[in-house]
Order: structure tokens, then sequence, then C-alpha cells
């Protein structure tokens, strides 16, 4: 077995455990592998070993990779966890099958407008910006209810839930307990939280989505990875 299914087999295992520590529903939790900086030959012991759910940061990047992969892989479902620039809107929704990181009305308007000439939207996630830190995406908690409900309202766009990235400083827990009450009081459903090092306590907080590049594609080299 290659590193990579190993890993694989060994995080899908953590997962299955948190599920049952936490009297979570079996096969409640999914496991985004997010393959960002990997090159295409990286990603196929993935593929070959069942993983179907993937996660990427750069439209460019992905648009490289992921065509070709698909041919081979065609039941892949892709998910864009990086920031997004709007101008990258129409690529976005013609590539991947979710986004998590709705974060503000100008990338609103333009998925909005990129999704009514598509005529299919990506399932879509509103990224919180649970620190309130100045370098991360994601809006701040304060304006976070009255913007998905404009997200909703005013774009017509099918949000299904919330994401964060908890400062790397910070106890993880509090944020997903936070996201949590949020998506639960907004009437979300899904919950994108959760990497590597920290995917056990967003299981245990709810997560229906963990995003884990690390431990199973090992150390990334580039620094913007
Ligand atoms: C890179 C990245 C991950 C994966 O992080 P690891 O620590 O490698 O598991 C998850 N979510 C987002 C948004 C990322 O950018």
């Amino acid at each position: 077995m290659s590193d990579t299914a190993h890993n694989l087999a060994e995080v899908q295992a953590a997962i299955r455990r948190a599920e049952a520590d936490y009297g979570r529903e079996p096969g409640s939790v999914s496991l985004v592998a997010v393959s960002k900086t990997i090159p295409a030959e990286g990603i196929v012991p993935a593929l070959e070993a069942g993983q179907r759910v993937f996660g990427e940061n750069y439209v460019q990047e992905s648009a490289g990779k992921w065509p070709a992969l698909r041919e081979r892989f065609p039941d892949v479902e892709l998910h864009l966890i990086g920031p997004l620039q709007s101008n990258k809107a129409r690529e976005a929704v013609a590539l991947f099958d979710v986004i998590h990181s709705l974060d503000r009305p100008s990338l609103a308007a333009a998925l909005a407008k990129e999704v009514g000439r598509a005529g299919k939207s990506p399932r879509l996630l509103v990224q919180v910006n649970t620190g309130e830190e100045p370098q991360k995406g994601g809006v701040l908690p304060g304006e976070a209810d009255a913007f998905i409900k404009a997200c909703r309202e005013t774009y017509g766009l099918p949000v299904e839930g919330l994401m964060c990235i908890p400062p790397a400083e910070d106890l993880p827990s509090p944020h997903f307990a936070f996201l949590a009450k949020m998506a639960a009081r907004n009437g979300l459903k899904t919950l994108s939280m959760g990497m590597s090092a920290d995917f056990d306590p967003a299981i245990q907080l709810g997560a229906t989505h963990v995003r884990v590049g690390t431990a199973i594609f090992g150390a990334r080299t580039r620094k913007d990875g």
C-alpha cells in the first residue's frame, strides 16, 4: 500500500471512531481530502483507494489538475476550500461541486450571476471568520446572520452550511461550538470544520465535513499551501 493509501485508511478509521465515541450517526462525517499543491500523480493513490471527495484551494491549480483526473474517476466530488476572487466565479461554478468560502456580498453577486448563466449551482457554504483575524477570509461573526439571509433572499443562493478555520494559536473547540450554534439558529445542516490537527474535536461538536490534507498526503513543501 502507498503511504497515501495507508494514511487515508488511518484517517477514515479515526473519523469512524470519533463518530462512535461521540454518538454521531455512522457515516455522517465526510472526509474532504485536501490535495492542494499535490500533483495529479500524488492524488491517484487516494483515488485508487476509493476516496472521491477532494478539496482544493486554488481555482487555477484545480483547473490544471482535475479535468484529466475526472475523466478517469468521473464520480469525484470537488470542493473549493480556499478564498475565491469574484472574477473567478465563472470558472469556480463550472469546476466545483461545493464552495466553502462564500464570504462577502460582491462574491455572492458574482456567484448568483454565474449560477443563473450556468443553470446549476454548486452547493454553498458561508465561511465565518470566527477568530476575527484580519488576514483571513470569512464574514465577521457579527455580520454572519444578515449575510446568510442576504445570500438566500437577495441573491437566491442555496446556502447549506458554514465553514470556519480557527486561529492557529487558539483552542479550536470554542470556535467549532460557536459555528455549530450559528448553523443551528440559521437552519443550516452542513458544518465544514476540523483539519488534520483537530478533526476529532470538530466531529465531537457536529462537523459534517472535515478537511484533511497533511495527515493524508504528508507535509506540503510549498509555503503558500
Ligand atoms: C490547507 C487547508 C486544510 C488542510 O489542512 P491540513 O492541516 O493539511 O489538514 C483545510 N482547510 C483549509 C481551508 C485549508 O486551506
